[in-house]
């Protein structure tokens, strides 16, 4: 099979990796390994290139033909592809698998992509109607001419610049004695842990192993959705070699309506009232959210008293999942009263209202009574001016006393 015996490299370090004298049984060798592949694992912050090196150096090992060669030619020959199997070395995580048993360590390798979130605009309209949309958007698919593998040959290098791990560690010195080493994945094959040679690399994807995809994607936004729910279109994120496909998410932004506020499944709609209105009935017409007019009107002899609240059932929003089942509209009144009335109006007024209370005096209290004017306020502007002025006074207070007991303790 080989024209000339290969050169005889270097054949201890394996041994060296796993701790044990080159005359260690296969028993030895598995325990050493166990032992220092838990300690190891970088699921547990163990160092990833020292894990890798320990199932390197098991898995010839525990081979008794690879073990021959190493021990007669050393490292280089294994890598040429003598023994059985071939060189280039397993993946150090199914090594540990197959040892330890178990799938987790699997689960975890199966990376899983990113979901993308897409916030998603919807008017009240189609919340009540529900709607699809169609959006176009571009995302990552497996490039279909090397099916990901990123070369023509379907073969791939380990990269260089990480030994294959994906992972780079750089060492900062801290202090005379201090280092921080800090962990980051691989600039050189972005934490792939492959490398591309230039001639091998496939034309379409330029060894990038994905290519830029539109695709139009029907959003259905069903009746009765709320704000901030999620509409998850199942695997249609940026593919990925070796990834589960991430989702692509949509979260409903609803937006505000001129007429209609929304609470939960219930609409709220404001309406003000002219004086007659309120006292002597109204009606009016409301264009509902589907389109329909409704006819609101006052109960006979009815009176609305200024903000005063009215419901009509089943004509809120559709409940999601549920769209034959409706909240409630709430009709929130105000009363645009008059500022003033001229003396007629007050007579006439005044002949058909209920009559005054009387105010009872006696002479004498009318004798020593005082005149006074009401004056107009804004209330609230009021009562914010005396609050801030109130802690003003209370701070101040609270300087002066603390200045007292320093002087106190003094003397
Ligand atoms: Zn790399
Ligand atoms: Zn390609």
């Amino acid at each position: 099979m080989f024209g000339r015996a290969p050169k005889k490299s270097d054949n201890t370090k394996y041994y060296e990796v796993l701790g044990v004298p080159k005359t260690a049984s296969q028993d030895n060798l598995k325990k050493a390994y166990r032992k220092a592949a838990m300690m190891n694992h970088p699921d547990k912050g163990g160092d990833p290139e020292k894990f890798k090196e320990l199932a390197q150096a098991y898995e010839v090992l525990s081979d008794p033909e690879k073990r021959e060669i190493y021990d007669q030619y050393g490292e280089d020959a294994l890598k040429k592809g003598m023994g059985s199997g071939g060189g280039g070395g397993h993946d150090p995580f199914d090594i540990f698998q197959s040892f330890f048993g178990g799938g987790s360590s699997r689960v975890h390798r199966q990376r899983r992509g990113e979901d993308v979130i897409h916030p998603l605009k919807v008017s009240l309209e189609d919340l009540y109607n529900g709607t699809s949309k169609k959006l176009s958007l571009g995302r990552n698919v497996l490039c279909k001419k090397c099916k990901g593998k990123g070369s023509k040959s379907g073969a791939s290098m380990t990269c260089s610049g990480c030994q294959g791990s994906g992972m780079k560690i750089s060492i900062r010195h801290l202090g005379p004695s201090m280092i921080q080493q800090m962990q980051q994945p691989c600039n050189e094959c972005k934490g792939t842990g492959e490398s591309i040679s230039n001639r091998d690399r496939c034309t379409q994807c330029k060894g990038e192993k994905v290519v830029q995809e539109k695709k139009v994607l029907d959003v259905v936004v069903e009746k009765g959705m709320q704000n901030g729910q999620k509409i998850t279109l199942t695997g249609e994120a940026d593919e990925a070699p070796d990834t589960v496909t991430g989702d692509t998410v949509f979260v409903i932004q609803q937006k505000e309506h001129p007429k209609f506020k929304r609470k939960g499944d219930d609409l709220f709609v404001e309406h003000k009232l002219s004086l007659t209105e309120a006292l002597c009935g109204f009606q009016f017409v409301l264009t509902h959210l589907d389109g329909r007019s409704l006819v609101i009107k006052s109960n006979r002899g009815e009176v609305i008293k200024p903000d005063q609240y009215k419901g009509i059932g089943d004509e809120g929003m559709p409940m999601h999942q549920r769209p034959f089942m409706k909240g409630t509209l709430y009709v929130h009144f105000t009363v645009d009263f008059p500022d003033s009335l001229n003396p007629e109006q007050v007579k006439a007024l005044e002949a058909i209202l209920p009559p005054r209370p009387v105010v009872k005096m006696t002479p004498k209290e009318m004798d020593e009574c005082e005149e006074t004017t009401l004056h107009d306020v804004n209330i609230e502007e009021e009562m914010r001016r005396k609050k801030a002025q109130a802690e003003q006074e209370a701070d101040d207070e609270d300087m002066h006393g603390g200045a007292q007991r320093v002087q106190c303790a003094q003397q």
